[in-house]
């Protein structure tokens, strides 16, 4: 399962506050309740292939790509200078000539593609 406009979804997740405990660990604010967290964790594998959690309801019901995901993604990427954007499709992901990463799902061919470039 992964959420239908990620360009719009991208856009609401750049609001939230991203709080990085470590490179796998973000804390992300809740969209809907002002006096909650949600925690995102987040593993690479060598492939260049990311595998998250978080503990919204969303992700909950095998869900990827989350706004606080996405904040948290982005959170890290900013530490290092770098922003992210967001693909249904490999061949959409490969034309933007940037590094490419793989957000996997709960099942194969469930993941959204990213690329990452220098800037904000
Ligand atoms: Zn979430």
């Amino acid at each position: 399962m992964k959420p239908k406009n990620i360009k719009h979804l991208q856009g609401r997740a750049r609001n939230l506050k991203a709080h990085i405990l470590n490179r796998n660990v973000i804390i992300v604010e809740s969209t809907t309740t002002p006096t909650a967290n949600h925690v995102v964790t987040v593993e690479y594998d060598s492939e260049g292939t990311i595998h998250t959690r978080c503990t919204c309801p969303w992700a909950m019901n095998g869900g990827i790509a989350c706004a606080h995901t996405l904040a948290a993604l982005e959170a890290l990427a900013a530490k290092r200078g770098r922003a992210l954007s967001f693909w249904e499709s490999r061949d959409e992901a490969r034309r933007q000539k940037h590094r490419t990463f793989y957000l996997a799902g709960r099942k194969q061919d469930e993941g959204l593609w990213i690329t990452s470039r220098s800037g904000l």
